[in-house]
């Protein structure tokens, strides 16, 4: 007989499905969800659980049941802290001159550098385990602390141990179009990223550039996207129009890109080429309450275009420093006005399929993967209602439950 784990005496049960255009929030009350083998089988009126048919019985306690929150987009692997920059930042010091100082991104890439794999791979996996206890099931890393190969590829090993020991989803991305290394310009460290992309092919699943004024440029990415089609990666993704509009997001999505992430300087004409390609939009609201920023991508233009969103912490030592999706939950409520619903699907459903795990996860439904959160209330709304306070109460990925560890004592 098949080993099936009745979760019962559950409040309330929110699935997500897909739908035609729009995906829909499906609330069920007073049920158990039955999960075999790891992925969910069926739920059931919780009258009607037989006592004598399961395997194991967990008595939920009439809470609220949701799919996992999915991250899919961060940083989260990466040496040393920019606690620093808070300080000069808020003493007027512009970002510019910080880098020039020898601080901002360049200070991480010299820490990911000098941190042995080992090291680097324990730091990240208790952030993965830290944002797991706060409810995220699925993940996505990027590279790009490196700017060199040795590291780059170091960054990527971490990533792949982390996959492999943890057992969770986790979407790996070769971000070396971050910026240039200390030496090279732009344009000299592009022509490499672009000879040595073949490297990587088995290392990640997709790739990423950061298409920005005095960065890479849309030819950049128009290029690397060309090339890594050729070289065989399946996932395009780029960070596009946040600090302002260069046309990455149009030409990104017209080369086919699973997803454009930011998006703050998103135009009419590129919500309409999300819309036509299908591409995800990401959006990352805790980068904008981070930095103190004004400006907010166009949601509610998007929402009416049918474009899928997807939310994320962005993950990282500078802009957002971030593990938790339930303050993204939150944010995106109250930075973009959308409902809590709106933002619990894009946070679960959108950014399954903004890493093409759509099927797998982000829906509770039956066949998908048993990764899901149990809130300490009956209610969901109560994450984005009594704003600030940790309401996961326990996390179960693929139907175990992820047992929180000790919190180290420094990030
Ligand atoms: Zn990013």
């Amino acid at each position: 007989m098949e080993k099936v784990t009745c979760f019962r005496n559950i409040g309330e049960l929110i699935q997500v499905q897909p739908g035609g255009e729009t995906p829909k929030l499906v609330k069920k009350t007073r049920c158990a969800l039955l999960v075999s083998q790891g992925k969910v089988d069926k739920v059931i009126r919780d009258s009607e659980v037989n006592h004598h048919d399961f395997f194991r019985e967990v008595d939920l306690e009439g809470r609220s049941v949701l799919p996992g929150l999915v991250d899919c987009h961060t940083h989260l692997i990466y040496a040393g802290d920019r606690k620093d920059e808070m300080e000069q930042r808020m003493a007027g010091t512009s970002y510019m001159d910080i880098l020039k100082n020898g601080g901002g991104i360049l200070s991480t890439v010299k820490a990911t550098r000098q941190a042995t794999e080992d090291d680097l791979y324990e730091m990240a996996r208790q952030r993965v385990l830290r944002m797991m206890t706060l409810g995220t099931t699925a993940f996505e890393i990027k590279s790009g602390y490196g700017l060199d190969l040795d590291t780059e590829k170091k960054m990527l090993r971490v990533g792949q141990r982390l996959r492999k020991n943890l057992q969770v989803p986790i979407t790996l991305t070769y971000l070396g179009a971050h910026t240039a290394p200390k030496g090279k310009t732009i344009d000299q460290y592009f022509e490499f990223v672009m000879e040595h992309l073949p490297e990587f092919r088995h290392l990640a699943d997709g790739v990423d550039i950061f298409c920005e004024r005095d960065v890479f440029t849309v030819a950049h990415l128009r290029r690397l996207f060309l090339h890594a089609k050729l070289v065989g990666f399946h996932q395009l993704r780029a960070h596009v129009e946040e600090l302002s509009h260069q046309g990455g997001c149009y030409n990104a999505a017209r080369l086919g890109a699973i997803s454009c992430d930011h998006l703050e300087h998103g135009t009419p004409h590129d919500i309409r080429a999300l819309e036509l390609s299908g591409t995800t939009a990401v959006l990352m609201p805790g980068v904008t309450f981070f930095l103190g920023g004004k400006k907010t991508p166009p949601v509610h233009a998007m929402i009416e275009a049918g474009v899928h969103l997807a939310l994320a912490t962005d993950c990282n030592p500078g802009s957002s420093p971030s593990y938790n999706m339930q303050t993204v939950l939150g944010l995106a409520q109250s930075l973009y006005q959308i409902t809590p619903e709106q933002a619990l699907i894009a946070a679960t459903h959108g950014s399954a399929r903004a890493l093409d795990g759509h099927k797998n996860y982000g829906g509770l439904l039956p066949g998908q993967r048993a990764d899901f959160i149990v809130l300490k209330t009956n209610d969901y709304r109560d994450m984005f209602y009594c704003f600030g306070e940790n309401f996961v109460d326990q996390t179960y990925s693929a139907g175990k439950k992820v047992k929180g560890k000790k919190d180290p004592v420094s990030f």
